[in-house]
């Protein structure tokens, strides 16, 4: 066979990507061993069924064939009211562009501000994706570290001085973010604007989980003043509407950098199915109401597995404000994330992703998403807590 190409061959940088108990947790299920998946942010309800009829619906009148590149003007329209609502920016069609989900913007976007070579910052912990997702875009993917300690808030003028050293073209942000659950706070935001316009970096600002948000609020970067111009935000409809499978997302910028991304679209997607978009503009069009009922039960379970651990000591929670994870802290244990994931997946058939999938700065720690029914979830966190003891004991 004939070489494959190093972008794809580095795309992992030799490494994993990180989802081997996702996997193993999988393998076990198919062989029919009883598993508590805790991995993957994916909702134990599926998709509502009257976003369903819709989409059928529009299959039936013929929308099968190949829909708009930059998406229908409908779903377009209904995209930037709901952006403008939330942001107050004034935001038109001609701001966005619907890609098939939000990891493909993710792509979409890095491929469009940084050429071959050029350095894309994002910052660690980081949705397992980001690393390989900028690597495909031929961009040199640099880490920004953050402690525990801070909550795993970046800090600003790490930031400043890591874009400085590399030259970086972009910085990747995640608020509501996965996964820590933190929510940057507005003073964070404004500073890391203030850099962003110095240090002329492009910000991707990756906002998949704007409805889960359990305190305080989310604040887009793009309402900041003077970062309308220089900011591309990530939407998605996978977390909001428990669509994940449907793969219908967004990105919104400039006028000028939709156009560009529009034509990245024609070369590779070719647009996401009509129905798939008529069926994400009717949800749209039903308001926040059904979103709040899909965001519900993680805020309901997170209160709950708050609370159960509560009654220990051992392991700690990180504080979070939002998203469907609750990230924690087993360094008492002696253990690697890593470890202590996998042991716990043998012991006790629970799965959990290892800090360390999110970047070096989780580490010790493990990401537990809020995706079983809530007597289930308390029970597996229990059992979680009574594992970390024993092994806290044997260290
Ligand atoms: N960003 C983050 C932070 C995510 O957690 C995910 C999915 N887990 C995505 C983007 C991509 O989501 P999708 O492609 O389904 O919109």
């Amino acid at each position: 066979m004939p070489q494959l190409s190093t972008r794809i061959t580095s795309l992992n940088e030799g490494g994993s990507d990180g989802w081997e108990v996702f996997y193993r947790a999988r393998a076990m299920v198919a062989a029919g061993r009883p598993v508590t998946q805790l991995t993957i942010g994916e909702h134990d309800i599926g998709t509502d069924p009257t976003i369903l009829d819709a989409m059928h619906a529009a299959a039936l009148a013929g929308h099968t064939g190949y829909a708009m590149v930059p998406g229908t003007t409908a779903l377009r329209e209904a995209i930037a009211a709901r952006v403008t609502a939330r942001t107050g920016i004034d935001t038109a069609r001609e701001n966005v562009v619907v890609t098939a989900g939000g990891q493909a913007g993710l792509f979409a976007t890095h491929m469009a501000v940084c050429a071959p070579g050029d350095t894309a910052l994002y910052i660690d912990p980081y949705y397992a994706t980001y690393p390989g997702t900028i690597r495909g875009a031929s961009a040199r993917a640099v880490a920004i570290e953050t402690d525990a300690a801070d909550g795993f808030l970046p800090d600003p003028d790490r930031i400043d001085r890591i874009a400085r050293e590399t030259g970086a073209r972009s910085l990747l942000l995640n608020t509501p973010n996965n996964p820590t659950g933190a929510i940057y706070p507005p003073e964070t935001l404004q500073a890391i604007a203030r850099v962003a316009q110095a240090r002329d970096l492009w910000v991707i600002s990756d906002e998949v989980y704007d409805t889960q948000v359990w305190e305080g609020t989310h604040l887009s970067p793009r309402a900041l003043p003077g970062m309308a111009e220089r900011t591309l935000v990530i939407g998605s409809m996978s977390k909001s509407h428990a669509m994940t499978g449907s793969r219908v997302g967004w990105i919104v910028g400039p006028r000028s950098a939709v156009a560009a991304l529009i034509d990245l679209s024609t070369a590779t997607t070719y647009g996401v199915a009509g129905f798939i978009q008529d069926a994400a503009a009717f949800a749209l069009a039903q308001g926040e109401a059904p979103e709040q009922a899909v965001a519900e039960p993680f805020r309901r379970r997170r209160a709950r597995v708050l609370d159960a651990l509560a009654r220990q000591d051992l392991v700690r929670a990180i504080p979070s404000q939002g998203a469907m994870y609750l990230m924690l802290d087993i360094r008492a244990t002696g253990l690697s994330g890593r470890d202590f994931a996998e042991s716990l997946l043998d012991a006790h058939g629970i799965a959990v992703m290892p800090g360390e999938s999110f970047g070096r700065s989780a580490a010790g720690h493990v990401r537990v998403a809020l995706t079983v029914e809530d007597s289930r979830l308390v029970e597996a966190v229990n059992t979680l807590c009574g594992f970390a003891a024993r092994r806290a004991e044997a260290a």
